[in-house]
């Protein structure tokens, strides 16, 4: 048996309307500017548990022609060699 926690996510939370821990849904409640709001629902009766926020990581702008991988050509400069006399 293999016991882990997936993030710090809260899968159960006391329900005071049952009286006891219960498993809770995620609902998302309201969209923000900086992320999301989600609200704990009890699963079984639908009490409202809590909120948590989720930011959300900002997104870079834009760049133009920024990290484009470009191939490289690899060889020397050619220098003019001077060989001749
Ligand atoms: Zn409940």
């Amino acid at each position: 048996m293999q016991r882990q926690f997936d993030k710090l996510r809260a899968s159960e939370l006391y329900c005071p309307r049952c009286g006891t821990a219960r498993p809770v849904r995620e609902r998302l409640l309201l969209v923000l500017p900086q992320g999301e709001l989600y609200e704990y629902r009890c699963a079984m009766c639908g009490e409202s548990l809590g909120t948590r926020e989720m930011r959300m990581p900002q997104t870079p702008a834009v760049t133009a022609g920024g990290g484009a991988k470009r191939p490289r050509i690899h060889g020397k400069p050619f220098i003019g060699g001077g060989d001749g006399t």
